[in-house]
């Protein structure tokens, strides 16, 4: 029997095996995905949010505890842990030089990412890089990895762990380690959270999954059957809005698109719906999944015009181009006669200052609703663009209750053996919004913590006493 079963195969569960192996433990990780699959949306990712009080190797200035706590508490509007998510933040202050000695490599924020030099960690070659570096490192530390290997329940003796079953087959371990994902995946459970709405439209049918297709929830809502004390909404997730035309699984990163504040938004009915230009994009773009869910259809178009071409990153499919905007109405199949109407009134109540995206400036509408608040320049220099938007669901935070040390909660009881890191336990530090970089700053706390818990359960066992 190995001391410590780890289930997942992410940031999270990577950094569980590498700590529980690093203090002696034998571990198995059982990853559900095949082998070029593997890593959950870890892969994807690109940074990490860390503290430091001085500048670091890629980070620029300071970025204080306090601050990083701030910032947390008013993305969450106070639906946090304090405790929790202070040891996040202390810990993305320490994991790196740890991180580094299992291979991951850092470099500075890329000029597409805005203000993100000073507060996030980038890594070498993108999540995929870290994750390979991980599996590396814990081949060479003796980690049995296993891929393919979907575990569907698990075997629980009150709230002790006993064994992890894959289908027919029994995997017993002296302690475990969940670090499996979130639900976000798994369609007929996100259709099932988000219900009908007052259109009788199933919401959750117009999403598009940003990572993984492996994070079904099947161990989640497992141990909540079990009685596991869970936290957090399934309605809430971090959702954004990304290109219409990005495939159903793992479209990533490429299929954001940077137009929105350059332009206007209108929905099927040729209607605008909020302020584009409320903020800088990047502090911006993760409310826009959520505003997108809510239009009918679940669909919305990003209009620019020439001037805003060059002003973006590029995207990842073209965008729909016509030399007017009613040939492009026609094009996008939307009511032309709404829609012209639309950007007529748009374009009679800018009031244009001084054109500057890089700060928020007084380009603006007057007497509009909504209004566009920066930004605000007349959509008049053919050619037109459209970029199809659907709501990207990157991450769901329903999730496991825990304590400091990770620990599963039958009962409000910490298990003594079973323990939980990653989007599986993330809602115990975000019960909503999000700030950049910020998951896998928890995922790295506690996936560490975890390990370190899980291999010092495993040394507590009797069997372990007895050997
Ligand atoms: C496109 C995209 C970009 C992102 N960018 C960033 C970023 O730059 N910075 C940041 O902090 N966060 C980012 N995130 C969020 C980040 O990916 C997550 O917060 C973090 O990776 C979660 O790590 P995890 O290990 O908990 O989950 P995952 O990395 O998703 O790992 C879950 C693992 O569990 C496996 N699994 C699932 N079910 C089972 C089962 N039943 N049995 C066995 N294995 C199972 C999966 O195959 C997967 O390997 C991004 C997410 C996406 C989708």
């Amino acid at each position: 029997m190995v001391d410590v079963l780890v289930i997942g195969g992410g940031n999270a569960a990577l950094c569980a095996a590498l700590m529980a192996a690093e203090a002696g433990a034998s571990v198995l990780l059982l990853e559900a995905a095949p082998v070029e699959w593997r890593g959950g949306n870890s892969q994807h990712t690109r940074n990490l949010r860390c503290m430091h009080d001085a500048p670091q190797d890629v980070l620029v200035g300071a970025y204080p505890e306090e601050e990083y706590w701030q910032d947390l508490l008013k993305v969450t509007g106070g639906i946090t842990s304090e405790a929790l998510a202070r040891i996040a933040i202390r810990e993305s202050a320490t994991c790196r030089p740890w991180m580094r000695q299992h291979g991951v490599h850092f470099q500075p924020s890329l000029s597409g990412a805005l203000h993100t030099a000073r507060t996030n960690a980038f890594f070498m070659g993108g999540g995929k890089a870290l994750v390979n570096a991980y599996y590396r490192s814990a081949a060479r530390l003796g980690v049995q990895i296993r891929y393919d290997t979907p575990v569907d329940r698990l075997k629980l003796d009150g709230g002790r762990f006993v064994a992890a079953f894959a289908g027919s087959e029994r995997i017993e371990a002296r302690s475990c380690v969940l670090a499996a994902g979130g639900f976000e995946s798994n369609l007929a459970w996100l259709r099932e959270a988000w219900g009908q709405n007052e259109r009788g439209e199933w919401p959750a049918d117009n999403f598009l999954i940003r990572g993984t297709r492996f994070n079904t929830g099947t161990l989640l809502r497992h141990l909540i059957d079990a009685g596991a004390d869970a936290i957090g909404d399934p309605t809430q997730a971090h959702m954004v809005a990304i290109d219409a035309r990005a495939p159903l699984y793992d479209g990533g990163i490429s299929t954001r698109l940077d137009t929105v504040s350059l332009g206007v938004v209108v929905n099927r009915d040729g209607q605008r719906f909020y302020d584009e230009g409320e903020d800088f994009w990047p502090t911006r773009y993760a409310i826009w999944g959520r505003l997108v869910a809510l239009q009918p259809g679940q669909i919305a178009y990003s209009i620019i015009d020439a001037k805003a071409v060059g002003r973006f990153m590029p995207a990842v499919f073209p965008g729909i181009q016509a030399p007017s905007l009613d040939a492009l109405a026609r094009q996008i199949g939307i009511d032309e006669t709404s829609f012209m109407q639309t950007i007529a009134s748009y374009n009679a109540a800018c009031r244009v200052g001084r054109f500057d995206h890089t700060v928020l400036d007084d380009c603006h509408t007057d007497g509009l609703t909504p209004a566009k608040t920066h930004w605000a320049l007349p959509l008049d220099t053919g050619p037109y663009y459209a970029y199809p938007l659907r709501p990207g669901i990157t991450f769901t935070y329903l999730g496991l209750k825990v304590d400091e040390h990770a620990a599963v909660h039958f009962g409000g009881q910490p298990s003594s053996n079973l323990f939980v890191a990653g989007e599986m336990m993330a809602g115990n530090v975000l019960g909503k919004g999000y700030t950049a970089g910020v998951g896998m700053s928890i995922g790295t706390a506690f996936g560490r913590i975890a390990g370190r818990r899980a291999a010092l359960a495993a040394m507590k066992e009797p069997a372990h006493a007895v050997a």
